[in-house]
């Protein structure tokens, strides 16, 4: 049964369109103005639909109270055909509604729907006396069928749209109750995964979870991949004085300073008791500075004091890093870094690396190139200096300013290896500008003190001459530490000519013209140094160490050196002869004469400290007030 009364069953328009046709009909067959189709509704009849012709007076819509007095609401109840030929002639229906319109004849049949409810009536009226023949009889009765069947097929459908829609809201209850139920199976699958890759007090990732997450970026191909490993070393004690359930607040409390530090690119996870990992990632070349960095600032906001239940304790902590350079899976990975930590604990440092990595990386300019980006900042640039030995007065002249780089991670790097990598990365300006500044500085000094025709030679890279200003800063250092130009001495090689020749050119030419001295360093090793001497303002020429190595076993040596000395002399040029290194050579090159010397043999190059100590004089001091 269908839940709705066929009396709330729309009838479509296109129905309602053919009903209009049939009453047409009807009406032109019948020859009558009026054709009608009457509904129903509640205690009402209204006019439902009309034959089209102008003189119906009844219009669609018109509604009248059933109270018993209507032709129609006879043919309802009574069920059968009602005719009338002349309501004025019946005294029953001389005063009804219709008879007022004009309308005194009528024949009407019952509508029913389907199920025997009622829905009107079909009808026909006439202005004058009308008995309607055999043949209109059929023609309403023939009506009556067709829109009866109409009915039952409109019935048909609301039913057929009930079931359906019903059929959809079960199907939507199902569907509902469904999710519902695969929802609460999945948060509770996600609530056990989550123990299962959780710590329970911290809500990090766990240790298992932490070699997913490395996994996963191993397979996206993310290069550079770094372990620390953090342990609170003093934790066993600290858990001894609060007891297991409160020393997890420490736990919780060092998760919550880790994670609210907020570094990019990095996963925290909390490894087991008093242990957290920190898995770094990176497809930059500083990768090992950032590292470093992380580390650093680690060290810095995790140590310190805590209070726990009334109680202050010092938590001390220990860092491990490690990379993964050799493809290491992460079991190997966090087993090196806990062993750097491990070394970071005996060594009482704040953090380690592991020691395997170190080596590798001392030969990877990269690395190194990242690590120097800091250690300027870091003072770990110094210089040594090494004297130079005038021949004639036997007496320490001058000295060369040797660069040298301590890094606490490196140890000492040699010059040879990272200047070239501070040419490449460019820091060499940055490194340049420092040397020339701390030598003209300890020219100042030393000069006040000691001696003010004292000089210091400061090597330059070719790289330097990209700086259009360079002389003109050069210039600026002299004013402010108020030395004399002739107290510095600038040494190039001869790779400073391979280009941008004329602005090299100029800028030397400026020194020059400031009372500079030009030295040409390691003379004699390059293809073309004779041509440059003519072509460049130099004043000295600094003999290779490599010719003053082989003097005693060659004599070919011997005669280069020679060779250089007089062709020097000849253009005006002093030489200096380095890399002496014992008596024999000393004694050799006075012999040619050389103006300076420079090597082991004179003194090492040593820090300004050392240097004054060993060479000046204490009785050469003068008073400086
Ligand atoms: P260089 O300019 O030829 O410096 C001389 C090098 O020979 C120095 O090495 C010095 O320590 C070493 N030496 C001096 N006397 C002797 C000796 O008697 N025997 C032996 N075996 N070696 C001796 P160092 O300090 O390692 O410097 C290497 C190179 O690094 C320098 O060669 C220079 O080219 C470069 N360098 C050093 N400091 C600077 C700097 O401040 N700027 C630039 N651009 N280059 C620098
Ligand atoms: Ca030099
Ligand atoms: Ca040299």
């Amino acid at each position: 049964m269908s839940e709705k009364t066929p009396d709330c069953i729309e009838v479509p328009t296109d129905s309602l369109e053919q009903w209009q046709t049939i009453l047409d009909h009807l009406c032109s067959v019948a020859k009558i103005p009026a054709g009608l189709i009457m509904r129903v509704k509640g205690d009402e009849i209204e006019v439902f639909a009309r034959s089209s012709n102008s003189d119906n007076p009844y219009r669609i819509g018109v509604k009248e109270k059933c109270q018993g007095e209507l032709y129609c609401e006879s043919v309802i109840s009574s069920q059968k055909e009602l005719l009338i030929p002349n309501a004025l002639d019946d005294p029953k229906w001389r005063n009804n509604p219709d008879v007022a319109m004009g309308m005194i004849s009528y024949l009407g049949l019952p509508l029913n729907w389907p199920s025997g409810e009622v829905f009107g009536t079909i009808c026909m009226l006439d202005q004058k006396t009308n008995s309607y023949d055999a043949t209109q009889k059929k023609l309403i009765e023939l009506f009556q069928k067709t829109i009866e069947t109409h009915l039952a097929l409109l019935m048909e459908q609301s039913l057929l749209e009930d079931k359906i829609a019903k059929r959809t809201n079960q199907l939507q209850d199902i569907n509902n109750k469904l999710t519902l139920l695969v929802d609460k199976q999945t948060t509770a699958e996600l609530t056990i995964e989550r123990q299962k890759s959780r710590d329970l007090e911290t809500g990090l990732p766990n240790l298992h979870q932490i070699e997913a997450i490395y996994d996963r970026e191993i397979n996206r191909g993310t290069q550079n991949v770094g372990m620390l490993h953090i342990r609170i070393h003093n934790f066993i004690s600290i858990r001894d004085r609060l007891g297991i359930i409160l020393c997890n607040r420490l736990k919780v409390l060092i998760a919550r300073k880790l994670t609210r530090l907020k570094i990019k690119d990095i996963y925290i996870g909390c490894l087991s008791e008093g242990e957290f990992g920190v898995l770094l990632f990176s497809q930059d070349d500083d990768f090992i500075e950032h590292a470093i960095k992380i580390a650093q600032l680690l060290s810095d906001k995790l140590q310190g004091k805590v209070n726990i239940d009334s109680k202050t304790f010092n938590v001390a902590i220990n860092i491990g890093l490690s990379f993964n350079d050799n493809n290491e899976n992460f079991i190997d990975l966090l087993r090196q870094a806990s062993v750097a930590t491990s070394t970071s604990h005996e060594k009482n440092s704040n953090f380690e690396f592991y020691a395997n990595h170190l080596q590798n990386q001392l030969s990877d300019r990269m690395q190194m190139e990242a690590l120097m980006f800091n250690a300027l900042e870091n003072n770990e640039f110094h210089l040594e200096y090494q004297p130079f030995m005038e021949s004639k007065s036997g007496k320490i002249v001058g000295a060369e300013a040797l660069l040298r780089w301590e890094s606490p991670i490196l140890g000492r790097v040699p010059p040879d290896k990272f200047i070239s990598v501070a040419e490449h990365s460019g820091l060499i300006h940055e490194l340049g500008y420092y040397v020339l500044r701390a030598a003209i500085e300890q020219i100042a000094k030393w000069g006040n003190i000691y001696d003010s025709a004292f000089y210091i030679a400061v090597n330059l890279s070719p790289i330097q001459f990209k700086d259009s200003q360079l002389s003109m800063r050069v210039e600026q250092l002299l004013n402010r530490y108020q030395v004399p130009a002739s107290s510095l001495e600038v040494e190039l090689t001869e790779s400073i000519f391979f280009d941008d020749e004329q602005d090299t050119l100029y800028a030397l030419e400026k020194m020059k013209e400031m009372g500079i001295n030009i030295s040409l360093d390691d003379f004699g090793t390059g293809y073309s140094s004779l041509s440059y001497l003519n072509k460049f303002p130099f004043n000295t020429v600094k003999i290779d160490r490599s010719f003053i190595l082989d003097i005693e076993k060659s004599e070919k040596s011997q005669h280069l050196v020679s060779a250089i000395i007089s062709m020097a002399n000849s253009l005006g040029l002093a030489v200096v002869a380095e890399g002496i290194e014992n008596n024999h050579q000393a004694s050799f090159v006075k012999s040619l004469s050389a103006d300076i010397c420079q090597g082991y043999f004179y003194g090492k190059p040593v820090i300004a400290e050392e240097f004054a100590k060993a060479h000046f004089n204490a009785r050469q001091a003068r008073e400086i007030h």
